[in-house]
């Protein structure tokens, strides 16, 4: 640290959940401050972006990935996993069977991530209210018992993005 010719490592972060809950979305949305509706194919592969979020004055270089839903019954991520600084993993809060996969989920990165890896639970869609299907306090409470940070967010609005990402740049400076 500090040494002229020191390289900033970047904290690997990655996106997961159910297709359609709003992955790539939320990283458009937290990348470029706006929502294109409706315009990504469920099957496009993984690619990633670099953020800088500051934290007390540090800079925390994130190397945020994206991935396909439909990539959790195939081995592809099991790397990505493994090299994992953070993962955000999303339900959508008007779909219960993505809220009820989020242990499948939890089960699948408790396997193959590391111990340390930062998560944080995230219910996303909260712009849709009257088309939700899991409370609020349900989040929470899923959370808890797996003792995770939790935070509804809306890719659509925006609400919530950038301090989804803070938080988890945050945790893994205080583990740095
Ligand atoms: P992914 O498969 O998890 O990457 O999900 P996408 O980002 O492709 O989003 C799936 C669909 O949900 C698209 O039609 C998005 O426009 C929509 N969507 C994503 N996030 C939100 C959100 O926060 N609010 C609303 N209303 N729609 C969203
Ligand atoms: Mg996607």
């Amino acid at each position: 640290r500090g040494h002229p010719l020191h390289v900033e490592r970047s904290e690997q972060t990655i996106l997961v959940g159910d297709s359609g809950v709003g992955k790539t979305s939320l990283l458009v949305q937290f990348d470029q401050g706006k929502f294109i509706p409706g315009s990504f194919s469920a099957t496009v592969g993984i690619g990633f972006t670099n953020k800088v979020v500051t934290v007390d004055n540090v800079k925390v270089k994130l190397q945020i990935w994206d991935t396909a839903g439909q990539e959790r019954f195939r081995s592809v991520t099991h790397a990505y996993y493994r090299d994992a600084h953070a993962l955000l993993l999303l339900y959508d809060i008007t779909s219960k069977s993505s809220f009820d996969n989020i242990r499948a989920w939890l089960t699948e990165i408790h396997e193959y991530a590391q111990s340390d890896v930062v998560i944080m639970l995230l219910g996303n869609k909260a712009d849709m209210s009257s088309e939700r299907a899991i409370r609020r306090e349900e989040g929470e409470r899923l959370a808890r018992e797996y003792s995770v940070p939790f935070m509804e967010t809306s890719a659509k609005t925006g609400v919530n993005v950038e301090l989804a990402f803070v938080a988890v740049a945050k945790e893994l400076k205080s583990r740095a």
